[in-house]
This record gives structure tokens, C-alpha cells and sequence, in this order.
């Protein structure tokens, strides 16, 4: 067995393809010092200054209302309940005015299944941020708003992307992948679109020419094989377009929603998972850490386990701190973790490129103005 775990480590490192049995097997039961050496092998040959990467951006909830009812989500409201809300276009602006003002480069546009949201809505949107801040990169819904929006409006998801990239939309954030495996993702989210579907919706996007992210929630209940599974499906699709820029795997937040008493994943299980992430995508450029669902610390170790992102410091976010996600942070605080863990912090933009790079302490940032509400997500 360990002369089978080493090969594949070997074989892995050496940017080989790996199975998905095979990466079970290292995910199970690979010495851990072994599977993190490996993966920060994978990351130092990829980016051999010891560059790691943040960025500024603001996550803007435009509504909590939502008819698709998650199990694990403490954030939406149904239709007519008294705490449901929704942000008007001056307010969403008047947002991310402030969020230029204060150095970010991008924005998320993230928000419930509104019953009334067709693609008009979201052209409306998008072009209305484009044309006040055409500086900023919309970054923004994911495959479920776009399976929403096309079906309160009837038309194909196709033509839906077509009308939201023409608004504005640059990039589709990763949100919704949750589990797709179909055991997994019933359980917690039965009204979701499937995985497939899912996945369908990103290979259209990424054919129109609109790439995305790709995210993966564990600790629901799901098993070690599922969390596997849901990699394979995504580099499955990623070997056809090549359009996912990032996996984000973040750790379930079992605060205030209806799955009371399913545990997290522990520490220890979420930075293996990042190890084989690291060694099973080949296919794909980057790896971020969520420190918002681990904390500063499992983030920091996480970069000597492949990652080579933190994603961002954001300026708002109100879904994943609904369901008790507690860690903050400032913009100095990122760096300095990044810079104790013996890396070089560089702020980039959403296509990854170098904005600036802090080559030593004296060119890091002093504006502690830039700081998360509640702290920093999974910036998918
Ligand atoms: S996760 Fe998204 S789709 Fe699911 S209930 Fe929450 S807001 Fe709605």
C-alpha cells in the first residue's frame, strides 16, 4: 500500500493525471506530511516565486428572497416573509461606489431566487454597474440564478447568457456547486438544479466565452468518495472547455438553518481535501483557501498545501456569516499572514494578473480601512 501511495504521490507531483480511485486513496490514506509535500510541489513548479494572491472586492446581496428553500441556508427568506428584502438599483450602486472608493477591483452580485428576477432584471443590473463603474468586474451569480432567471423569463440558458454577458456580466462566481454529486446535493438542497445541470449551465457559459470559478461545500454529510466524485465532474467538464479559472473549497457553516446537528468538516480533513485538489487538477490554474469558513490559521497552513490564493478581502457578506461564520480581517492582516508563511503577497484582479506585488515589507499595504464586515469568503 505505501509503495502504491508513494507512486501516485510521485506521479501527481510530477503533474501526471491521477484517478479518481487514486485520489481517494490519498485523500484516505496518505501520509499527510507526504500529501502536503506533493501538492506544495505541484504549486512551487506553477509558481515558482512564492507568489500568493488577494483580491479587493465586495460581495452586494441584492435580495434574500428566495423560493428555493436550501436546508443549509440561513440567509434567504420565502416570498412575503416580514425579514424579506430587496436592495434598489441606487442602493446596489451607492454600494459599489463605495466600494471603488476603497480600492476594489471587483464586485459579486449574489442574491436569492426572487420570483420575479427574469433576465431583465439582471441586464437592468449589470448594465447599470457597468455603465456608473465600468472599472469594475462584474464577478458575479452562478449557474442556479441563471437557471432561474431563464425560466422566469422562458428562454434557453443560452440565450440568458447572452442577453447578461452583453449587460455586463464578466465572469460567473462558482456559488451553488454545494455537492453535486445527486445523494449529497438532495439531501441539503432538494429544490436546487442537479449537478449536471449545474455543470451544464458553466459549459454553455464557458463556450459563450464567460468563464467562472468552481466551488465545493463539504461538511454536510457527504462521504469521502462524494467529495471526490464532485472534483471529477467538474475536471470532467474542465477537460472540455478549460474554462474554470479556480477551485474554492470552503467547509459548511452549521449555524442558524434547518441541518441542525450535521458537523462541519474538521480542519484536518478540509486541508487533505485542498492537498488532493491541488494534485487531481491538473486542468486547473489556481487553488484559493476559503479563510472565512477555517479561519486565519487553517488558511495560512493551507498554503503549504498547494493554495497559491486567499481570495479576497470583502467589503460585505451576509450569507455565509448568516450561518456563523465569525472570522475577520483587514487587508493588513491578509497580507501579514500571507508574509509569515514565508510567501510574497501580491494584490491581483479577477484574471489573476499582478496588480502589485509586495516584494518585501516595505511595499505592503497601510490602508486598514479595508477590512471585511464580517470577514472574507470563498471569493467564488
Ligand atoms: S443558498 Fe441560494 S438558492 Fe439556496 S436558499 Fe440560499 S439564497 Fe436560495
Amino acid at each position: 500500500m505505501t509503495a502504491l501511495i508513494d507512486d501516485i504521490l510521485q506521479r501527481a507531483a510530477d503533474d501526471g493525471r491521477i484517478s479518481d480511485e487514486e485520489a481517494l486513496l490519498l485523500y484516505t490514506d496518505a501520509p499527510f506530511h507526504a500529501l502536503g509535500e506533493a501538492a506544495d510541489a505541484v504549486r512551487r513548479r506553477r509558481y515558482p516565486q512564492g507568489i500568493v494572491t488577494y483580491l479587493i472586492d465586495r460581495n452586494i446581496n441584492y435580495t434574500n428572497v428566495c423560493v428555493t428553500a436550501c436546508k443549509f441556508c440561513a440567509f434567504y427568506r420565502a416570498p412575503k416573509h416580514a425579514e424579506g428584502w430587496s436592495h434598489d438599483l441606487d442602493e446596489i450602486l451607492r454600494r459599489c461606489g463605495e466600494a471603488v472608493e476603497l480600492g476594489a477591483t471587483q464586485v459579486m452580485l449574489q442574491g436569492g431566487h426572487h420570483p420575479d428576477y427574469g433576465v431583465d432584471y439582471y441586464v437592468e443590473l449589470f448594465s447599470a454597474v457597468k455603465r456608473a463603474y465600468p472599472q469594475l468586474v462584474i464577478h458575479s451569480i452562478g449557474p442556479s440564478e441563471i437557471l432561474h432567471m431563464a425560466k422566469v423569463s422562458g428562454v434557453s440558458i443560452e440565450d440568458a447568457i447572452k442577453a447578461i454577458k452583453e449587460a455586463g456580466l464578466d465572469s460567473i462566481a462558482g456559488a451553488g456547486a454545494e455537492m453535486l454529486p445527486d445523494r449529497p446535493r438532495k439531501a441539503i438542497a432538494p429544490l436546487k438544479e442537479s449537478g449536471a445541470r449545474w455543470l451544464e449551465v458553466m459549459e454553455v457559459a464557458h463556450h459563450l466565452g464567460v468563464e467562472s470559478t468552481a466551488t465545493m461545500m463539504m461538511g454536510t454529510g457527504e462521504t469521502n468518495a462524494e467529495r471526490i466524485e464532485h472534483m471529477r465532474m467538474i475536471r470532467d467538464v474542465q477537460d472540455r472547455t478549460g474554462g474554470f479559472r479556480a477551485f474554492i473549497p470552503w467547509t459548511y457553516q452549521p449555524e442558524n438553518n434547518h441541518l441542525k446537528g450535521r458537523t462541519q468538516a474538521t480542519s484536518l480533513e478540509y486541508l487533505r481535501l485542498i492537498a488532493v485538489a491541488r494534485l487531481f487538477f491538473h486542468n486547473v490554474a489556481h487553488l484559493q483557501a476559503s479563510w472565512l469558513t477555517t479561519g486565519k490559521d487553517v488558511g495560512q497552513l493551507a498554503l503549504h498545501m498547494g493554495v497559491d490564493d486567499l481570495g479576497s478581502i470583502m467589503l460585505e457578506e451576509n450569507v455565509i456569516s448568516s450561518a456563523g461564520a465569525k472570522h475577520r480581517s483587514n487587508l493588513m492582516d491578509l497580507v501579514h499572514l500571507i508574509r509569515s508563511a514565508g510567501r510574497i503577497p501580491a494584490q491581483r484582479d479577477t484574471l489573476y494578473n499582478h496588480l502589485t506585488v509586495h516584494w518585501t515589507p516595505d511595499d505592503d499595504p497601510t490602508d486598514d480601512r479595508v477590512t471585511s464586515h464580517f470577514s472574507s469568503i470563498v471569493n467564488v
